[in-house]
């Protein structure tokens, strides 16, 4: 039965109030589901209710039936992924939002979605010390808030695309190639299959931290255009998903001012966060990013407070955007587009609709206050700082690859009177990571880094602290020990 607006009332006092109890109760569940597939189909009914229930009976059956299948994000002790740091102020916004039910797709819709949006995306420029020619008040450049990063670098590579095209009208769209490293997201190789277009997965090294290195790019782009094939942009990465790895964007950068058709996206979906304090912004390549960078993106939905969805992209120069995506029908035809003295922000994106992201972003900032966002992520690198320094001083574990801002990769590496092959080890990992991922209590993920299987803690949750750290340490000395003795018995006598 439809609610009225004092049953809404009643049944919003309702929900906040088991909104309030999950968070008091979260730390004590464990992190992950422990449902089995198909749980829910078995418990739900096989079509729609021909008739209205009612809506107390609706909300109980997601206490009952829906958080059970939930993994815990914000568990404290969820350490798996990267951070989706989420708010009481984001949650508050997105309530607020989602009230309106606005698609805000140009100025007249609403004004106030594509001004909040145009201020809230200047302010989080300067907070993370993006060059003004960024900012929506420079007329030139600007930010939009997307769904997500790989929407962001889609959007990034068909603006690429059409800007190519446009300077060079002869090359056939077969010979395009974008640029990727090894380490970068799975958005490149998505947006190649999207697109229909090549993708060149470039290789970085151990050496290097995983890092793309600009001889490394001259010699792939020379090898490329000897063969008529042409690179038209180029996704480097602050912190990449798998093992925090930065690209040097300095000197991809340098090696691009070569090549000026070549696009230069700098994807920092989790790591771009830390530009806010000071005393990261040279591990994060700042000044890079403000001499090169064609466009740059960042999520506040992963390590910035904010909950999904609201990724942010910037370009340089915002007419690349529109020349490739705006289409007027004369139904979106109004005064001010027309005039161009307001921004009509579905001509920066794919879609056409668009939810009103920046109102919780909003609210977060001016609750957290720039000093706050600052000490979140602080916190959380010190978090992963402690982790580190256990991982440092044990003589049974290993980094991978140095530790970077919020994640650590690392592996099981004991001593034993000879070294171990990168198969015995990797082997004696997957034991590792079976037995970790069976623990309810910590949640940690997989990775593989030119071949070397290896296991990731990121810390994000706004609710971790030090002790959480230590208990997913202690968990990690305890499986460990029953790892290797498992791993030993599955070796053959004579090696033992
Ligand atoms: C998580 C992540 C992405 C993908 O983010 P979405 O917003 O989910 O698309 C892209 N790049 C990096 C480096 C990431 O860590």
């Amino acid at each position: 039965m439809p609610l009225d607006i004092e049953e809404f009332r009643k049944a919003g006092y309702k929900a906040i109030d088991r909104i309030c109890d999950y968070y008091y109760s979260l730390h004590a569940k464990p992190v992950v589901s422990q449902v089995q597939p198909g749980y829910l189909r078995e418990a739900l009914p096989e079509n729609a209710p021909e008739h209205g229930e009612d809506f107390d009976n609706v909300q109980d059956d997601y206490q009952k039936l829906i958080v059970p299948g939930l993994t815990h994000w914000q568990h404290p002790s969820f350490f798996a992924y990267f951070p989706t740091a989420c708010t009481f102020e984001g949650i508050l916004g997105d309530l607020y939002a989602s009230s309106t039910s606005n698609p805000g797709f140009n100025w007249a819709c609403s004004p106030a979605c594509t001004e909040l949006e145009a201020v809230v995306m200047d302010w989080t420029a300067k907070l993370l010390g993006l060059n003004p020619e960024f900012y929506n008040t420079s007329g030139r450049g600007g930010g939009v808030m997307m769904t997500s990063a790989s929407d962001s670098a889609l959007t990034a590579i068909v603006a690429a695309r059409s800007r190519f095209i446009r300077l060079n009208p002869t090359i056939p769209l077969n010979n395009l190639v974008i640029y990727v490293t090894s380490q970068t997201h799975s958005l490149g190789l998505k947006a190649g299959l999207v697109l229909g277009l090549q993708v060149r997965v470039l290789d970085v090294k151990e050496e290097d931290a995983f890092a793309l290195r600009g001889e490394s790019l001259r010699t792939v782009i020379e090898e490329d255009r000897e063969k008529g094939k042409r690179p038209f942009i180029l996704v480097v990465t602050v912190g990449s998903t798998s093992s925090g790895a930065i690209d040097r964007i300095d000197e991809a950068g340098h090696v691009l001012k070569e090549y000026p058709d070549i696009w230069l996206h700098v994807d920092a979906a989790w790591a771009g966060m830390t530009l806010v304090c000071p005393e990261f912004r040279e591990r994060a390549q700042l000044e890079a990013i403000n001499e090169y960078a064609t466009s740059f993106c960042t999520n506040f939905h992963k390590w910035g407070l904010v909950n999904f969805d609201a990724s942010t992209l910037w370009v340089r120069d915002r007419t690349l955007l529109t020349d490739a995506l705006d289409i007027t029908p004369e139904f979106l035809r109004t005064k001010h587009g027309d005039e161009g003295t307001v921004i009509d922000y579905r001509n920066w994106h794919l879609g056409l609709g668009r939810r009103f992201r920046s109102l919780k972003v909003w609210f977060v900032l001016r609750s957290y206050g720039a000093e706050g966002f600052r000490g979140y992520i602080r916190k959380c690198i010190s978090l992963n700082n402690q982790f580190a320094s256990y991982i440092r001083d044990s003589p049974d574990f290993a980094f991978v690859t140095q530790p970077s801002f919020a994640l650590t990769v690392f592996r099981l590496e004991p001593k034993m009177p000879e070294p171990l092959s990168l198969q015995s080890l990797n082997s004696l990992n997957r034991i590792f990571y079976s037995r970790l991922s069976a623990r309810h209590d910590v949640l940690l993920t997989q990775t593989q880094l030119n071949g070397v299987f290896c296991i990731r803690l990121a810390v994000g949750a706004a609710r971790t602290d030090d002790t959480h750290i230590k208990h997913a340490y202690d968990v990690m000395v305890e499986e460990a020990l029953v790892a290797i003795n498992t791993w030993r018995e599955t070796l053959p006598a004579a090696t033992d």
